[in-house]
Parts: structure tokens; C-alpha cells; sequence
């Protein structure tokens, strides 16, 4: 039974709500202009959960408010925590649809949130299980915010990092993620630096051009393959975009912003991490300045995959790193909650998704 935010449909999330139109938003309601920065307070610096909690506005102006508006646009349903501290929030939205993002803490004080930007994802890279339950719908943009708000208000320090790499993919989302970056970056938003925010596509070439001449923030991009026939069998959208593609698209960026590219690569067992692989990467990857973030595969159940052995890994992350590229091994956080890479699905869309009609 979905109970909460179904008790009341027609309120706008004011997490919608880009910053810019706050002070149209406060005329209309007949609220005082500097109202819209009160507001904007509550929501961004001091993660207010209520209208109620925002004590400095007056009863009129919080009454007015409710009667048109709630805060958050997504509710927990459900927060996993693993041993090493990660956690996972399942929220639900107004509709009864799940998402998930993840809390995840580094040992330098840095607190990183994972959002999602569609509930399943066309894509259909099969080692991912995200891609193998589907596509649902795109969330909007108080759906993303509200996901970090969620996380946040959980976070015993600051969350400095947010990275677009849960579920869905983001470019295919883009005006719903364009208008959440745009409150993450704000100064009255979330005011995040932009050098820690990171967009990551599975390489949807002309959005990707779009998107980095309207946003300055950083881009990985997921690789996981070294030859067109193999990228092509683990992510259909290669065939759009082959490798050539991403790589001339990757030259051209790198150029023209002299920022450094991220490449992420999930290390399969048998399928894409033979030592001639590691060989070819690290050719391609040549005259782009790149960093590299090796993921073991995550299995997960009717995958048909299996993890890299610890020997493989070792192997590509020196072998890289010798080649003067920064790697990093993305270790599979909070595996026993299901909140690693690739492993964000909800159960209820999982099983709306599984084949029960065979
Ligand atoms: N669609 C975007 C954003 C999702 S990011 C993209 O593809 O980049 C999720 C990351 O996890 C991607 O790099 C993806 O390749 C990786 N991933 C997906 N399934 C995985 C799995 N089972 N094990 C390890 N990494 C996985």
C-alpha cells in the first residue's frame, strides 16, 4: 500500500522550481520579493524537510506556500546501509514508481551522492542491471533533487560530490538533468563547485556535444570495450556511436576545454579484459588527457557474467598506470546492499520487468 505523498497529488514540488523564477513564483502568491530568497534558504542550505520547519517565514507566507506547493518531489521508502558505510535510499515518487541513489563516504571526508535521472534505462548494456529491467520513464527534475536533498539530510558532514551514475542515462534525460545541475551549481542552490559534479553517458556522441557547450562540469564516459564487436555486443548504442566516434569526440573536448576525461571500464571475466585489451585502451586512450576508473564487473543473478579475477585487475591497473594514466579501481561499495555499479534496480520495477508471460 503506498501511503504519503499520495495523500497529496496536486501539490507542486518546489524542488521543480528553477531558481531564476522564484521571485515571479513569490508575486504571484502576493508574498514579499525576499521571501524567494528565504525560501531558496530552506531548500538548499539548510535542507529544511517541511514548510513548517521554516521558521523565519511568516505563518501567511507558509500557509500560502502549502496550499500550492510541497517541498520534496520523492519520499524513503527504504534506506540500506552496508558495512562500509554506504547507503542506499529507495524513494518513491508520487506515482508509486522507485529510484535509488547512494550515499557514499571516502576516506578523506569526502561524501559523494550517486543519483539516478530515469527509473530503468533504454540503453540495454547487458552486463547492467539496470538495463535489463527496461524503461520506465524519465524522472524530473525535483525527482534528482530531491534525491540529494534525501541524502544529504542523512550525511553526519558535507556532501561535496555528486555523480550522475545510477540509474538511467542522463543525456537522455537532458532537460530534467540540465535544470537539476543548474540548482546543484547556483549560488542560492545547492552551491556545488562544478569540478565535482560529474555527468557520466554511455556515449551518446550529440548530446554529449550539446551538453558540454552548455555545462563546464566533468565528464566520464563508459568505454568497457576496446574493439567495435565486442562494444557491440555489451552496449547496443555502439553501433550508433562506434569507439572511433566517442574517441574523435573525446580529442576535440579535450582540446577545446583542456579538462581530462574520465573513462570507466568494467573489467568482465573472459569477455573484455585479456591483456591485448589492456594494450588497445591504453592506444586509444593516446593524446587524450584521461583518467581511468577500472570497475569489476558486479554480478548480479541471470547476468551469464562473472567478475575479472583479483589477478586481472592487479594487471590492467598497473599495467595503465605504468603507461603514465592515473587509474583507479573502483571498489564495489556496499555490494551486500545491492548499491554497487550497474546493481541499482528496485524490486518493484524489477518485477514489473521479469518475464512472467514465457
Ligand atoms: N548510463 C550512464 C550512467 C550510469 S553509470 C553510463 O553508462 O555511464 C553506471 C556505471 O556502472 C557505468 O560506468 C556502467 O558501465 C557501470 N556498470 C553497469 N553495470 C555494471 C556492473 N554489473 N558491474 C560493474 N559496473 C557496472
Amino acid at each position: 500500500m503506498h501511503i504519503g505523498l499520495k495523500r497529496k497529488p496536486m501539490l507542486r514540488p518546489l524542488t521543480d522550481i528553477p531558481i531564476a523564477a522564484f521571485p515571479e513564483l513569490m508575486r504571484e502568491l502576493e508574498l514579499k520579493p525576499y521571501a524567494a530568497g528565504q525560501v531558496l534558504k530552506w531548500l538548499y542550505q539548510k535542507r529544511a524537510g517541511t514548510l513548517g520547519e521554516m521558521t523565519d517565514l511568516s505563518k501567511k507566507t507558509r500557509e500560502k506556500l502549502s496550499s500550492k506547493f510541497r517541498i520534496d518531489a520523492l519520499e524513503v521508502a527504504e534506506i540500506l546501509e552496508a558495512k562500509d558505510g554506504t547507503k542506499k535510499f529507495l524513494c518513491r515518487a508520487a506515482d508509486g514508481e522507485c529510484v535509488e541513489c547512494v550515499l557514499i563516504p571516502a576516506d578523506d571526508e569526502r561524501w559523494t551522492v550517486c543519483v539516478s535521472t530515469q527509473v530503468g534505462c533504454k540503453m540495454a548494456c547487458s552486463f547492467c542491471r539496470t538495463g535489463d529491467m527496461g524503461f520506465c520513464r524519465n524522472l524530473t527534475c525535483g525527482e534528482i533533487i530531491s534525491q540529494l536533498r534525501i541524502a544529504m539530510r542523512t550525511c553526519p558532514s558535507l556532501v561535496t560530490n555528486v555523480v550522475f551514475m545510477g540509474m538511467g542515462e542522463p543525456l537522455e534525460n537532458y532537460e530534467s538533468v540540465a535544470a537539476a545541475i543548474r540548482i546543484f551549481c547556483d549560488e542560492q542552490g545547492f552551491a556545488m563547485s562544478k569540478k565535482r559534479v560529474t555527468l557520466s553517458t554511455c556515449g551518446l556522441i550529440s548530446e554529449l556535444e550539446k551538453f558540454v557547450s552548455e555545462f563546464d562540469i566533468k565528464i566520464a564516459i563508459s568505454l568497457s570495450a576496446t574493439t567495435d564487436e565486442v562494444r557491440n555486443r555489451l552496449m547496443p548504442i555502439n553501433r550508433k556511436y562506434p569507439i572511433a566516434e566517442i574517441m574523435k569526440f573525446c580529442r576535440k573536448y579535450a582540446k577545446n576545454t583542456r579538462h581530462r576525461v574520465t573513462f570507466e571500464y568494467v573489467l568482465i571475466g573472459g569477455v573484455n579484459d585479456f591483456k591485448e585489451d589492456a594494450a588497445r585502451f591504453v592506444k586509444i586512450l593516446r593524446g587524450i588527457p584521461a583518467k581511468v576508473n577500472l570497475i569489476p564487473f558486479n554480478p548480479f543473478e541471470g547476468s551469464g557474467f562473472s567478475a575479472p579475477s583479483a589477478d586481472t585487475v592487479a594487471y590492467w591497473s598497473s599495467y595503465i598506470y605504468e603507461k603514465g594514466i592515473q587509474t583507479n579501481i573502483r571498489a564495489s561499495r556496499g555490494q551486500e546492499i545491492l548499491a554497487a555499479c550497474g546493481q541499482l534496480a528496485t524490486a518493484a520495477t524489477a518485477k514489473r520487468s521479469s518475464p512472467d508471460q514465457s
